[in-house]
């Protein structure tokens, strides 16, 4: 099967979407369900919102189900039994998150990913799988390709990387078997409307503007990132899932223009006519092992010559649309409370 709109037609086609109530899974699911498909999501809500899912479509389905808990096997495998293809986006993520959790992180994303892997074999369901840019670890060659060698660290925040390699490496095998069709791809730095401040700079830097406070910068800010729209992210996702070509390979999904975090912050102060940049040290927000990554950067050669996909918004796109829902959002206590 492979997602466009021409097998959309009669929405007959159910596609289950892992992690669907999160940030970019529910973008995800808002354009299956405008290009006709049937969405099923499996998340539990650690992260996600039962808000984010477009509660007005009787083509979606919610399920509250841990994904990697035995006792939810049962009911999980239902959902992929009845499915044409699986997007497994349901993952733990955020860098602090990760640096105080790297045990669970690591435990709950193999045994997540080693269900659904499990359950796509058996069902001979095709599966794509988003990883993470986190797994180059901080090497220094950019653009990165998909070529380049992988993390072997031991840094505690690295615990998110090596179980996303060791999802990856189950989907690969899983292609190599040819039971399924399947496809990893690598997300570098997605921002957009409903990201946790927690889970992305753009949107911590836009939360704190919009309840009054400081956005604050680790180190001196002068580490560099892409920032790509969620809305791009997900055509990336639409254009590789189904590409013949991409099968069984990785696939780098990201912006290529980079800029400075200070500059980032700088940025969003003067646009927003407030605010001061504030400079914490990696030691006083993270402890004394942090490993930073200086500088990201994606090739997305092979994404571009292998679809027609490019990026359609720009960086003042990105940061005006997170502006507009951090203020939003925190017009009212749930808001507030929901970012806190
Ligand atoms: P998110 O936290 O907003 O969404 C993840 C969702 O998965 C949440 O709704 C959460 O409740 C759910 N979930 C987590 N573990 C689960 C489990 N075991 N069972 C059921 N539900 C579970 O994160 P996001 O930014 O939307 O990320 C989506 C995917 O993209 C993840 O796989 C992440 O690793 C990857 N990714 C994202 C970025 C980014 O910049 N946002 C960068 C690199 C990779």
């Amino acid at each position: 099967m492979s997602i466009s709109q021409d097998d959309a037609i009669g929405g007959a086609k159910r596609v289950l979407v892992t992690g669907g109530a999160g940030f970019i899974g529910s973008h995800l699911c808002d354009t299956l369900i405008e290009l006709g498909y049937r969405v099923t999501v499996v998340d539990d809500l650690r992260t996600g919102f039962a808000s984010n899912i477009s509660a007005t479509s009787s083509r979606l389905t919610f399920n509250r189900l841990t994904l990697g808990d035995e006792a939810h096997r049962h009911a999980i495998e239902t959902h992929f039994e009845q499915s044409d293809f699986v997007f497994h986006l349901a993952s733990d993520i955020g860098v602090s998150f990760v640096h105080e959790n790297p045990i669970s992180t690591f435990e709950s994303i193999v045994s997540s990913g080693s269900m659904v892997v499990n359950l796509c074999r058996k069902y001979q369901v095709p599966l794509l799988f988003t990883s993470s840019s986190e797994v180059y670890g901080a090497n220094p060659i950019r653009p990165t390709d998909e070529d380049t060698p992988l993390v072997d660290s031991k840094a505690r925040r690295f615990s998110y990387a090596s179980a996303k390699i060791a999802v990856e490496k189950m989907v690969f095998d899983l292609y190599r078997e040819g039971t399924t069709d399947s496809w990893v791809a690598r997300f570098f730095n997605v921002a957009g409307p409903r990201q946790r401040p927690s889970a992305g700079v753009i949107a911590s830097f836009a939360y704190a503007l919009a309840i009054g406070n400081d956005p604050s910068i680790h180190g001196d800010g002068s580490q560099t990132r892409c920032f790509l729209h969620v809305t791009d992210a997900v055509n990336a996702l639409l254009q590789i899932a189904g590409n013949a070509e991409l099968a069984g390979r990785a696939v780098n999904i990201g912006n290529e223009e980079t800029i400075r975090i200070r500059d980032l912050a700088f940025q969003m102060c003067h646009q927003a006519g407030k605010g001061i940049v504030e400079e914490v040290s990696y030691e006083a927000a993270f402890g004394r092992d942090f490993a930073p990554v200086h500088n990201r950067q994606p090739s997305t050669r092979l994404l571009r010559e292998s679809t027609n996909w490019r990026p359609t918004r720009n960086l003042s796109e990105i940061i005006e649309d997170c502006t507009n829902y951090a203020r939003e959002s925190c017009l009212d206590q749930a808001g507030r409370e929901r970012f806190a």
